[in-house]
Order: C-alpha cells, then sequence, then structure tokens
C-alpha cells in the first residue's frame, strides 16, 4: 500500500481520536511528524516511522484544487 502524503495533507488514521473526528492535517513534517485533530483542533507529534504505521489513507492531498 502506498503512503505517500505531504505537508498540509489531510490524512486519516486507524483509529479515530476520542473526540469522535478522524481527519488529521499534517501541519509539520521532519523526523517526527506533528497532525492537527481537524475535530478539536488537538496536536499530536510521533516520530515518522510510528505515523507511518498509523495513518490509514489520505482523505485529501493539499495540492489538489477542490
Ligand atoms: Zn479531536
Amino acid at each position: 500500500m502506498e503512503k505517500s502524503y505531504e505537508l498540509h495533507d489531510i490524512v486519516e488514521m486507524k483509529k479515530q481520536h476520542p473526540c469522535g473526528t478522524n481527519s488529521w492535517e499534517i501541519i509539520r513534517m521532519g523526523a517526527d511528524i506533528r497532525i492537527k485533530c481537524q475535530g478539536c483542533g488537538q496536536l499530536i507529534l510521533m516520530p515518522r516511522r510510528e505515523f507511518e504505521r498509523k495513518m490509514k489513507k489520505v482523505l485529501h492531498k493539499a495540492a489538489d484544487k477542490d
């Protein structure tokens, strides 16, 4: 399964956030990835490897035009 993701993409994780939303924006990319819950705004930082394991799919590419 290809997991191609970029800064500002909106992604779905394998587990939804306790607030009931499963939509996250990638707001920082490096050795660690920082994502922001689109429901409640909580920020979560995790190592890239963990992020790739927990991320289910990209919902919306930042580069896409609406
Ligand atoms: Zn949330």
